[in-house]
């Protein structure tokens, strides 16, 4: 008997390729597909999947495999962290100080720390989130970043949703650029801060050229989400 697929195997697989040549790694965003899907991308050997919602997030992290890394990609309210802390491995949208505060406080809880990424507004729209580049240095230097049960590992950013790749390379290239700030400075000697999450379907090639060593990616791999 075969089953459906709900899977593109062959374009999982390309670019998984194209990826493992330039040493990034994949998000796979399941968004709104079935736990089915999730297994069958599960068995082709893929363990990090991303999430946009805290409840769905959740409700499949406690159906399927424990050896999955669960990444929240979405924005989050600070009032659903306590649904994903138990579950989550890395949060890529963290774009408040509120926000950390509160990760901060159910990582501890839950006896974790919590591998964030702060999000960075590289988008021409007002209605992306993100921190810009002050925001961020006023929350690092000095001691006044005191919260233990994060750790910073890195930034993440979506470029402005338009067909102009110029724009987007030139978004993707701020981010880049804003990493080997912090790189070179407040993390200098902080090996773990390495990622640069920038780059889904329809940009992905982009991103890796721009620096990107993190991609996420749902429509090539499941198909078009319908809602
Ligand atoms: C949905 C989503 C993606 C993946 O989008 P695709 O175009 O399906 O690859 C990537 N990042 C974030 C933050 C998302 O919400």
């Amino acid at each position: 008997m075969s089953e459906t697929n709900l899977v593109n195997k062959a374009k999982y697989l390309s670019i998984k390729d194209f990826l493992d040549q330039h040493q990034a790694v994949l998000v796979a965003v399941s968004k709104t597909k079935t736990k089915e899907a999730i297994l069958q991308l599960y068995e082709l050997g893929h363990r990090i999947f991303g999430e946009n919602r805290a409840k769905e997030l959740q409700e499949k992290a406690q159906e399927l495999p424990q050896d999955i890394k669960w990444h929240m990609i979405g924005h989050l309210q600070s009032n659903k962290v306590k649904y994903i802390a138990p579950y989550v491995s890395m949060i890529h949208s963290v774009d408040q100080v509120k926000l950390i505060k509160e990760i901060n406080k159910r990582a501890q809880q839950n006896d974790k720390i919590i591998n964030i990424l702060l999000q960075i507004h590289i988008a021409e729209e007002e209605t992306k989130h993100g921190f810009d580049q002050d925001e961020i240095m006023d929350l690092l230097i000095g001691k006044k970043y005191q919260y233990p049960h994060t750790n910073i590992v890195g930034v993440m950013g979506m470029a402005t949703f338009t067909d102009d790749l110029n724009q987007i390379r030139k978004e993707f290239s701020v981010l880049k650029s804003i990493f080997d700030k912090l790189k070179q400075s407040i993390f200098q000697e902080k090996e773990d801060f390495k990622f640069i999450s920038m780059g889904m379907s329809g940009d992905y090639t982009i991103a890796i050229e721009e620096g990107s060593n993190m991609v996420r990616i749902g429509s090539l791999i499941f198909g078009e989400r319908e809602y």
